[in-house]
């Protein structure tokens, strides 16, 4: 079995395309050498290597050991150097390169091949004694500390006391004598502390070495790395072993990294930094300033120390045609990493180079009209979700924070403003002028109008799809929800959180992108939508097959939406529009009615409001789809909860309290979600079904009279589960159509249909397909049925499922394809069966998640329908969907 690539002078085994095998290090490496680019000779250990290693108690293959030997044998005649040689001493570098790159994550030694004879050899031929036992102290420190496991606290105290005893202040003001003694002291505490010396045989410096990195894709960082970044265990990761060169041998020596274009704006400029006589190590560890590498970004940092283009002009006339060359063959922006051997340029790494969301929507339309990539790829090389850092203000990165607690990030974007507790506060302040961040356990439909008036929402319990963070994302309000390590004294209006105790009044600052909360103000970058943004979205619309529309109940959002190129509603929840205002109060008052007369009368007076609601969103619209939902959630949760409440409401409507809280006792259920909602409200109250039709026929009249573009509307019933549900409540919309129509004297088209939230409803799907126009699936519901876990309740335990491995991503988030998908598919199957050309979309949270997106393509749907400012990341991840 092959377990072992090289790679040098101008060849080797494997390429670019190698990556899952060689890990991305060991794959650009061959690759720059078949290229014949300056690499120092090396060889790569496959990742499988690394998973048959924990598969086989830690241990190596037979076969592995004299395929590495055969490789350094290649080193050796590559460079004249033999390995171990008294000599000609041949030094290693042994790297981690997983499939992905884990940066900092894993463990690397330098220098190996070090001992006390080969470090005389190092120092003649050098002519630098100083420099061959710095470097081999630099060697027993890292390998005492990555592959022997002692503490590098324990190095570095030895060197702060010789420091002092000889009165230096730098480690670069010791001599090599000094080194030499640093060394022998080094040596004698690994083998006071470990019992065992430190190996002079380079072949067991070797083999210990290539394990430390085995070992070190299971440590705790990396593990979390990996969890954090969805990165599967068994990928393993290679083990790249390379001829040293270095960047410390004198002022003619040095070493740097790159970038071949801006990677924080994009511009077409080679972007790095150097360090003259220094080791890998040395620029990244930040001790000294480096240098620029053009002498035009000298110019532009102010900085008065010489550019690479300065001192070493040759080397940087090589290294920028070598930047040329790179980004021109992987056709993408490169990170490089380069080290200078007494004027001979060496390349030690090419990456794909890391970038924010503006340079890369610069580099990738720049690089359309450059013709290097085609308008399809420029679209796919965006990541949907990071739009989110263009479409908000972002905490400027360059800031500190102070953290004082943490919960999901619910809506992305930060804002800052003082803490108030109640929707009534957030209100006046904001009619004062004043920004609030709105602060709650959790909030609940009665604080929509406060909500709207903050800059921000903070709960201390709730998850991604708590009340707070979708009506949050709805408004485009930032939101961090289900912080709970924090916690709200609403009796002393206090908010603790990380040992500080702030009070209403105080500032703070919620960063919704990350979760995080921070005390005080933080200065903030504003979104800017540049050209380049409009222009990648053109392509992204060229390219996709499902339309985008949004989740929108207001005129707010409908036209926020609009802006971000949304073609429709997808979705109007009209219980969002009875807590505007004093709304409310007549709501209330329908649902306490005694009889059908009472309720008629409160929704007589709903009517107009309703009416004129939707008659805006048509405007708003012009023509393009409006689907409507009937009244979904349980009544209770329109009522007054606490005596106060109970009272004023009581006193409104002429009622005593007492009688009051008998009806709202009444109304209480044990599991509202699985309760009185959806469509079994219309069924038991069918006016206010009608109600609510009516006001979208004579909206629809109204605003095709406005517009002279066409209206028509989509009526969606909720929870459906049976087809003689949705017969029932069809019945009572089509015939007040007919009379809204002959009233006006105007033909309607108008679509009825349901959503799919049942799990009888998908399976079914042929049958109520036979009554639905069209269908849209409720992946909230349809989730939480699916499963049996409470939408509400999730975020208490679903973090404990992704921290024990049991599930991979809350399926709240991101779509669960084996069973919930499962679902969809029979549901739009079984659906087209009775009615191949009905409309097919999705309108649950899932419709503005990137890979749900790609699984709602994969099963044909039509569109997909997401909260507002979600819609250009849904664009996008629909045409990469379609690519
Ligand atoms: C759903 O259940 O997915 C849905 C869109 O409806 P709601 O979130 O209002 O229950
Ligand atoms: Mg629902």
């Amino acid at each position: 079995r092959k377990w072992v690539y090289t790679f040098g002078n101008g060849k080797a085994e494997g390429g670019a395309e190698d990556r899952e095998h060689l890990g991305g290090k060991g794959a650009n490496l061959a690759e720059m050498a078949s290229l014949g680019l300056p690499v120092p000779p090396g060889l790569t250990i496959v990742t499988d290597a690394c998973s048959w290693y924990y598969q086989n108690g830690r241990g190596l293959p037979d076969d592995l050991k004299a395929q590495v030997l055969e490789g350094i044998k290649g080193m050796e005649l590559a460079t004249g150097r033999g390995f171990g040689d008294a000599n000609q001493p041949l030094l290693l570098s042994v790297r981690s390169g997983a499939r992905t790159s884990m940066p900092g994550m894993m463990d690397t030694v330098l220098n190996l091949g070090l001992n006390d004879h080969t470090v005389e050899a190092l120092g003649h031929n050098a002519g630098d004694a100083r420099f061959a036992w710095d470097s081999y102290r630099r060697f027993i420190q890292m390998y005492g500390d990555v592959v022997m496991g002692l503490d590098h606290e324990v190095f570095a105290e030895i060197l702060e006391d010789e420091k002092a005893r000889f009165g230096h202040e730098l480690d670069t003001d010791l001599s090599a004598v000094e080194w030499q003694h640093v060394t022998a002291l080094f040596k004698q505490v690994i083998e006071e502390e470990l019992g065992e010396s430190f190996p002079q045989d380079p072949h067991v410096q070797l083999w210990g070495a290539i394990g430390a990195v085995f070992r070190s894709w299971m440590n705790p960082r990396a593990v979390t790395y990996r969890m954090l970044h969805n990165i599967p265990a068994e990928w393993g990761t290679a083990v790249t072993v390379q001829a040293m060169v270095f960047g410390n041998l004198g002022s003619t020596s040095a070493t740097g990294v790159a970038f071949t274009r801006n990677p924080s704006t994009g511009e077409k400029l080679l972007y790095g930094e150097f360090l003259v006589n220094a080791q890998g190590e040395d620029v990244v560890a930040g001790i000294r300033t480096p240098q620029s590498i053009t002498e035009a970004a000298r110019i532009d940092s102010g900085s008065d120390k010489p550019s690479l283009e300065k001192v070493m002009p040759d080397a940087f006339a090589e290294f920028s045609r070598i930047c040329d060359r790179l980004e021109a063959h992987y056709r993408d922006m490169q990170d490089l990493e380069f080290t200078i051997e007494r004027g001979k340029l060496w390349m030690l790494q090419a990456r794909s180079g890391k970038r924010t969301t503006k340079a890369a929507m610069k580099i990738a339309v720049d690089m359309v009209s450059e013709g290097v990539i085609s308008e399809e790829e420029a679209v796919l090389r965006i990541e949907p979700s990071s739009l989110d850092q263009l479409l908000h203000p972002t905490i400027d990165p360059k800031v500190d924070r102070h953290v004082i607690g943490a919960g999901l990030p619910a809506s992305p974007g930060a804002a800052t403003g003082e803490i108030v507790f109640t929707a009534e506060e957030a209100v006046e302040a904001e009619e004062e002028g004043r920004k609030v961040i709105l602060v709650r356990v959790e909030t609940s439909p009665e604080d929509i109008h406060g909500m709207h008036a903050a800059e921000g929402i903070l709960t201390t319990r709730g998850g991604m799809t708590s009340h707070a963070a979708v009506v949050a994302r709805g408004m485009g309000i930032p939101c961090v929800a289900g912080a709970g390590t924090m916690r709200v004294d609403l009796r002393n209006e206090l908010l603790i959180g990380m040992g500080v105790t702030l009070r209403k009044g105080d500032i703070i600052t919620i960063d919704g992108s990350s979760g995080q909360v921070l005390k005080g103000e933080v200065p903030m970058l504003q979104p800017e939508l540049s050209g380049d943004f409009a222009k990648l979205m053109q392509w992204a619309d060229k390219t996709r097959r499902m339309t985008v529309r949004t989740n929108a109940d207001t005129p707010v959002d409908a036209r926020a939406a609009r802006s971000f190129g949304a073609e429709g509603i997808g979705l109007c929840r009209t219980e969002h529009m009875f807590f505007e205002g004093d709304r409310i109060q007549v709501m209330r008052e329908m649902i306490l009615a005694e009889d059908e007369t009472g309720r008629r009368a409160a929704l007589d007076k709903l009517l107009p409001m309703q009416r004129s609601d939707f008659t805006e969103l048509f405007v708003i619209m012009h023509g393009l789809p409006v689907t409507i939902r009937l009244l979904d959630p349980p009544l209770h949760e329109f009522l007054p909860k606490t005596d106060e409440e109970i009272a004023e409401v009581a006193e409104a409507m002429g009622m005593e309290p007492q009688f009051l809280r008998q009806r709202v006792d009444a109304l209480h259920e044990f599991n509202p979600m699985l309760g009185h909602r959806g469509c079994r409200l219309a069924i038991s109250y069918p006016e206010i079904a009608e109600m609510q039709a009516r006001a979208i026929f004579e909206a629809a009249v109204a605003a095709a009279r406005e517009t002279g573009a066409a209206v028509v509307p989509e009526i969606m019933v909720p929870l459906v589960g049976l087809r003689s549900e949705l017969d029932y409540v069809k019945g009572c919309i089509d015939r007040i159509a007919t009379d809204v129509m002959t009233e006006a004297g105007l033909e309607i088209s108008y679509l009825v249909g349901t959503m799919i939230e049942l799990p009888r409803a998908a399976l079914r799907a042929h049958v109520i397909a036979e009554a639905a126009e069209f269908f849209s699936f409720g992946t909230n519901d349809l989730t939480q049925t699916t499963f049996g876990i409470s939408r509400d309740d999730a975020s208490a335990f679903i973090p404990t499922y992704q921290k024990k491995g049991i599930i991979e991503h809350d399926p709240f988030i991101s779509l669960d394809f084996d069973g919930v998908g499962e679902l969809i598919r029979i549901a739009a199957e079984r659906g087209r069966q009775t009615r191949p050309d009905m409309k097919l979309g999705i309108c649950g949270e899932h419709g503005g998640d990137p890979a749900s997106i790609h699984f709602c393509e994969s099963v044909g749907l039509d569109y997909v329908s997401c909260s507002p400012f979600r819609v250009p990341i849904a664009r996008l991840s629909a045409a990469q969907a379609a690519i």
